[in-house]
């Protein structure tokens, strides 16, 4: 090899660059004119939700009003810049911006689509979404808004190159920029501090519509909650558990039935005396239906933790709660063979460590399609399961049950009865009425997957002691006051997301077993309840049907406590 054949190059100014603009059309700017820039794009692109909450009350004729909406929009565009500036540096300022475009834009879309407030509990919900899921909420319409709020803007970021200068005078132009954010934040929050300062003490979650940084602070609250989670192990509970006198007397296998649902909610329960049938085939069957029961949280993420812990939502803790072993520990610590079967994505800890299993297409391929599977999946060779049975078992099945927006991808065509439905994962793309439909549909089909459930219970019950509980974990918004799917945080929560069924049915043999008086009314259970029945009493109730014995069993909340055998009849 001769000299001169490798050219040494000469060290270059610019610094590496992932979006680095090749030869042609190129923007020069600065770290903070890239910062400016996007804090005030993202004010303008992904806040209208915000400000149009903010301004809800207000009329366009109100001077006031105006002067109140540029406040917002100093405020939200100062609080983007702010934190551009501060994080940002001349290598990572064209990443950082690309990434937050995309984020703002995804949450701006579920933002305005489903009127989602993006708080810590919602994040969770999202980040723990698998790709089953994701897929069906990936519409036309979203990829046309990333394409718009983020696709273009990312084609004009590409082709800019971050002007480099002096280290001094680059630092010195930073802090002028954190000053000056900071001093227009400030000003903007006291020249509208009265009205400001009632509308985030009366409306808490108006701040997570702030985008991007309900995203960047939900994000960072998870993480430091999972962190400071990780660190510790499960605390163990009810470590006195064990088995109720009950159980020396039982000659047959007992086993509890405990179906978890997906997305149900109250009003449109027709056991609940919704105006259409939703329900036939329970309402043929001696179940006790116990109305619209409280749920603990409007996800999923908040609520099967809750269900499954002492304290539910009368006390709610969430670290406490995350933090504790579950019902279903306290039930195998007292000898009870427990398992979790999953048809959507996981127990959220509440099995850990327990024995778990995710159907899968494989088990029962005429009921599934891709990976997804319909709910009957759960109890396709329930019969089987049933034949080789010892013991106190207590079985948790987990619906996809009403799963949005794609509610007609939950049931077979055979059980399309209410019509038209909307057969699009974009609710938008349907009418209202298409919508409730199709939601209809899936409460239908999970009518008959739980009359299916009891009657293959039934069948054995000559052998097996049986008992099913169905509950929901939360309700859904189907459009009124315009919102759609749940999350909403619960303190604001309208009724359609934390109300949802809840039935129970047990074999004669189960009562005899679990030391229940026979034929205990389902009036009985009811007035027990009253006034609300909820997620808080499953705990107890649960405990109370196996006959578990523990400190932590609080007879009050135990829906069956007035049914055993000793206990002074209430009529
Ligand atoms: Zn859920």
């Amino acid at each position: 090899m001769t000299a001169g054949t490798f050219e040494r190059r000469r060290p270059t100014t610019r610094p590496p660059d992932a979006l680095e603009p090749g030869a042609g059309f190129i923007i020069p700017a600065t770290v903070e004119q890239l910062a400016l820039s996007a804090g005030l794009f993202w004010a303008l692109s992904a806040n209208r939700a915000f400000l149009g909450a903010a301004l809800k009350d207000r009329v366009p004729s109100d001077l006031s009003a105006w002067g109140f909406g540029a406040a917002m929009l100093v405020l939200v565009a100062a609080l983007n810049t702010l934190l551009l500036a501060v994080a940002a540096n001349r290598w990572t300022v064209k990443p950082l911006i690309a990434v937050m475009t995309i984020v703002a834009a995804a949450a701006s879309y579920a933002i305005g689509a489903y009127g989602a407030y993006l708080d810590p509990s919602m994040l969770r919900n999202v980040l723990r979404t698998d790709l089953t899921e994701a897929r069906e909420l990936v519409s036309a319409q979203l990829m046309l808004h990333l394409a718009l709020h983020a696709g273009l803007p990312l084609l004009l970021l590409w082709r800019v190159r971050v002007v480099v200068r002096p280290w001094l005078r680059a630092a010195f132009v930073r802090v002028g920029l954190i000053v000056a954010m900071a001093a227009a934040l400030v000003a903007a929050v006291l020249s509208v501090f009265q009205p400001f300062s009632a509308l985030m003490r009366n409306h808490k979650e108006l701040r997570y519509l702030i985008t991007p940084a309900n995203v960047l602070w939900s994000a960072a609250s998870v993480a430091a909650a999972d962190t400071r989670g990780a660190a510790r192990p499960r605390q163990a509970i009810g470590l006195d558990a064990a088995a109720g006198p009950s159980w020396a007397a039982r000659r047959r296998p007992l086993v509890l039935l405990l179906v978890v649902g997906e997305t149900a909610r109250a009003a449109n329960w027709g056991l609940n005396g919704y105006a259409r049938q939703t329900t036939p085939q329970l309402a043929r069957l001696p179940v006790v239906n116990l109305g619209a029961v409280a749920a603990c949280g409007t996800n999923t993420e908040v609520s099967l933790p809750c269900m499954f812990a002492p304290v539910g939502r009368r006390d709610y803790d969430e670290a406490r709660i995350r933090g504790q072993e579950s019902l279903l520990h306290v039930a195998a610590r007292a000898g009870v063979a427990v398992r979790w079967r999953d048809n959507q994505s996981g127990c959220k800890g509440v099995c850990e460590g327990l024995p778990y299993e995710q159907v899968s297409p494989l088990d029962a391929p005429e009921l599934c399609r891709g990976s997804r599977c319909l709910d009957e999946a759960l109890i396709h060779d329930l019969d089987r399961q049933l034949d080789s049975l010892q013991g106190t078992q207590l079985w948790v099945l987990h619906m996809l049950g009403n799963h949005g927006p794609s509610y007609f991808r939950r049931y077979p065509d055979a059980f399309g009865q209410f019509q038209p439905d909307c057969r699009e994962d974009d609710l938008r793309l349907c009418s209202l009425e298409q919508v409730v439909n199709a939601y209809d549909n899936a409460i239908l089909y999970t009518d008959h997957v739980l009359a299916a459930a009891i009657a293959k219970l039934q069948a054995r019950s000559r052998d097996v002691d049986s008992a099913l509980i169905y509950v929901s974990d939360h309700g859904e918004s189907l459009g009124e006051r315009g919102l759609f799917l749940h999350g909403v945080p619960y303190a604001i929560a309208p009724t359609e997301q934390t109300r949802v069924p809840m039935i129970f049915w047990a074999s004669d043999g189960f009562e005899r077993s679990a030391g229940l008086r026979e034929g205990c009314s389902a009036s009985t259970l009811r007035r027990h309840a009253a006034p609300t029945p909820a997620h808080d009493h499953l705990f107890h109730t649960v405990l109370g049907l196996l006959d578990i014995r523990t400190a932590l069993h609080e007879p009050s909340l135990d829906l069956v406590e007035p049914c055993k055998d000793g206990r002074p009849s209430p009529q």
